[in-house]
């Protein structure tokens, strides 16, 4: 358990930066009131909208992926599960598999 969580974390640091190297999201609660106005996630220097769920996307799935979300409010990262909603728009090659 300790190696994979060891793994998640060496990912999710790798990929939770912004373009200009600054960190996504913060590991703590969210400061806003009321708490998780709206979420939003990140790819290849893109972000793109997000949204809560009651279960994980097979993209969101942190035990799959490396995206995370955040509160657009404080940037706290969204600790639950979440998904990138229908619609969005998503200019990637993954977005059409
Ligand atoms: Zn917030």
């Amino acid at each position: 358990m300790r190696e994979s969580f060891e793994n998640f974390t060496s990912i999710f640091k790798r990929t939770s930066k912004t373009a200009e190297g600054a960190s996504f999201a913060a590991e703590r609660p969210c400061q806003c009131s009321p708490g998780w106005p709206a979420l939003e996630t990140t790819a290849n220097g893109y972000v793109l909208p997000a949204e809560a769920s009651s279960h994980y996307s097979l993209m969101t799935n942190p035990d799959l992926g490396p995206f995370v979300a955040r509160c657009t409010g404080c940037q706290a990262r969204y600790p639950h599960p979440w998904v990138i909603p229908p619609g969005a728009p998503m200019p990637f090659d993954w977005a059409h598999d």
